[in-house]
């Protein structure tokens, strides 16, 4: 930062964490999977994504999701380009019908509402918010035929585990950005569960995708058929048509489709999402354990239940700079630990994905003691 001198401390070697990535999006790729993906630098990258090579691939991130995230019956798992932002406008064009619901309790539910608020051609939606650090209540709500919410909120580290409302003609649509992948969950709580995988799923940016129930196919295939005019890149029907034949619309990022694949694959490979979560929800103990010890430190999220197993946001006392620790800490390469800008707190933010060993996120708590000691 201009004109403020980082502390010159150095952390030694012996503390410092494997991977130095503890990044809420985008998070720590796994080099094993980089690596195999410049084995396949001349059969699959630069290759038709209308043949067969890339298609099985598709099929092989459109299975892989199915089974890390227990698809019931009749869901199918549909994609396209444009990540999780790009959904939001597919939503606002294709799922809701005239009125949404909206649980908004920090940046990108906040930014959902208010893409479909300025939506000419549906009605006001209804938006209840809450204290960041908390997230409001789940309630039906009159004339809503959609229900919005995040599985986790990246910005202020609360989570929200997926329910249905008493409400049987409205869809679930549930933002599981962060969440996919290193949040345990009852799929059948959701009609569209859709992420980004350059989050929990450890790979790049660029493509959003959707597990779907039948009632949302039913929606997604009845507002196409009506008259509503809907730009064919966000138009999901197209999606569905295309995800069906293992393709999209338009030309995806091959290189995250295949670190996608293969990040889940890794997943399945070890056990699932139980073990994948499982490695989020160990990461969990370790640091909220250690922010409880610390004299110095402790979690935002006061409410134990809505405090995030992928997302630790951390709380320091003002003797202390959150912002320092974090330059210290970039300057011996453990990265992207600051908090969430327009939250305005002397804090830290720490991603605990499926993809970060445990062991790392052991070895990052003995480098914050490091850093708060050789500060204080
Ligand atoms: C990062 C994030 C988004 C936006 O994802 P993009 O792929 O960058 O559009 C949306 N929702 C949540 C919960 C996120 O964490």
């Amino acid at each position: 930062m201009a004109g403020v001198r980082t502390p010159d401390i150095t952390i030694p070697s012996d503390l410092l964490p494997a991977d130095g990535r503890f990044g809420s999006g985008p998070t720590k790729v796994r080099p094993e999977i980089v690596r195999s993906l410049a084995d396949h630098a001349t059969d699959y990258l630069g290759t038709s994504h209308r043949q067969l090579t890339v298609r099985l691939m598709v099929a092989e991130l459109r299975n892989g999701i199915a089974e890390l995230l227990r698809s019931p019956d009749g869901y199918e798992i549909i994609l396209g380009n444009g990540g999780s932002t790009g959904f939001w406008d597919c939503a606002t064009f294709g799922l809701i019908e005239r009125r949404s619901h909206h649980l908004s309790f920090g940046e990108f539910g906040g930014k959902f509402a208010a893409g479909v608020a300025a939506a000419p051609h549906l009605d006001t939606p209804s938006i209840l918010e809450s204290d960041p650090g908390t997230h409001p209540p789940l309630a039906a709500v009159d004339g809503v035929d959609v229900y919005c919410y995040p599985h986790n909120e990246t910005s202020t580290g609360v989570m929200f585990d997926p329910v249905r409302v008493d409400d049987p003609d409205a869809l679930m649509v549930i933002d599981a950005t962060s969440a996919a992948g290193g949040l345990h969950f009852d799929p059948t709580a959701a009609d569209v569960y859709y992420f980004a995988p350059q989050k929990a799923l450890a790979a790049d940016g660029g493509l959003w995708i959707a597990m779907v129930s039948p009632a949302a196919i039913e929606r997604i295939e009845r507002i196409a058929a009506s008259d509503r005019w809907i730009p064919p890149s966000l138009d999901l029907k197209i999606a569905l048509d295309n995800s069906r034949k293992d393709q999209t619309y338009n030309t995806p990022a091959l290189a995250t489709v295949f670190l996608a694949a293969k990040t889940v694959g890794w997943f399945n490979d070890n056990g699932g999402l139980s073990w994948s979560a499982g490695r989020s929800a160990r990461s969990a103990e370790i640091l909220y354990g250690w922010a409880e010890r610390s004299e110095v430190a402790s979690p935002f999220v006061q409410i134990e239940s809505q405090r995030s197993l992928v997302v630790a946001t951390i709380d320091f006392d003002e003797a202390i700079s959150a912002d320092t620790i974090c330059d210290v800490l970039r300057a011996n390469g453990i990265v992207d630990t600051n908090g969430y800008r327009k939250l305005g707190r002397n804090q830290l933010r720490i991603g605990m994905f499926p993809a970060i060993e445990p062991s790392d996120t052991e070895a990052l708590t003995r480098c914050l003691d490091h850093v708060i000691d050789a500060l204080s």
